[in-house]
């Protein structure tokens, strides 16, 4: 285990935000080289070494570490349970990913992010702490099938399975009406929060500002009521 990076990490202020992520396949490499990216500081690790030298290599992160992760000793020798947030980035391999989670969690480490591969994966991460897990295979799956089946959905941030936050292109039917004339909250139990104009956004518009055909809204609401919207 190269422990070249351990002391910088030690020395980090506690409000930092630090991130450290286990397992380097796709999706934590993509996740490093982002936060890298954005200017976060990321400690990598990953069991194999080359996985680890390719990361310094390509500078995905300036910080990198051979560990075994299942190993709850290893990782508190590498600083990983004084981390705000530890991404658990094992995707294939569900033991080890499950244990990692379990070890980070009994760590104290108070935010852990992982990767499930699997509905059954998801529920075992959520049992042993994890506080968020991401399922990209599956979201990115569902995403293709809105994006397919309702072109007009330009964006979308789902806060529960139940309700979202979407960009949509205004509904033709809307073209010259006001906000107060459409009663969105009313007649679609919408709020709406931004309408586009000369590409930008008006937050909280008028209620007397007229829709215009082509332009953006941006409404909350529940997706029962967001797929009644006649986009
Ligand atoms: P893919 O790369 O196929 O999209 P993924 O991003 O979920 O999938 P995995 O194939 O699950 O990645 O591999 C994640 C990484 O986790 C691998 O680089 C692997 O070496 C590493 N890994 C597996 N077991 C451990 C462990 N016990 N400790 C640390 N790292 C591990």
């Amino acid at each position: 285990m190269n422990l070249s990076s351990l002391g910088f990490f030690r020395s980090l202020r506690k409000d930092n935000s630090q991130f450290a992520v286990i397992g380097l396949g796709r999706f934590g490499r993509s996740v490093c080289s982002t936060l890298h990216k954005f200017g976060y500081e990321v400690l990598a690790t990953d069991i194999d070494e080359k996985r680890v030298s390719q990361a310094l290599t390509e500078q995905i992160t300036s910080h990198a570490l051979q560990l075994d992760s299942t190993e709850s000793a290893a990782l508190k020798e590498a600083g990983i349970f004084e981390f705000d947030t530890v991404i658990v980035a094992i995707g294939n391999y569900v033991q080890e990913s499950i244990v990692t989670t379990l070890n980070v969690k009994e760590g104290g480490v108070p935010h852990i992010v992982a990767k499930a591969s699997s509905e059954v994966h998801c529920k075992l991460l959520h049992k042993v702490g994890a506080d968020h897990v991401v399922f990209p295979e599956y979201e990115a799956g569902c995403a293709l099938a809105r994006t397919l089946t309702k072109p007009s959905i330009l964006d979308r941030f789902d806060l529960d399975p139940d309700n979202s936050i979407v960009e949509v292109i205004v509904p033709d039917e809307f073209h010259g009406k006001t906000i107060a004339d459409l009663q969105l909250r009313n007649r679609y139990g919408l709020n709406l929060l931004a309408v586009s104009q000369d590409g930008k956004f008006q937050i909280n518009p008028d209620p007397y500002k007229r829709f215009e055909r082509g332009s953006a809204m941006v409404v909350i609401g529940c997706n029962k009521d967001i797929n009644k919207l006649p986009i």
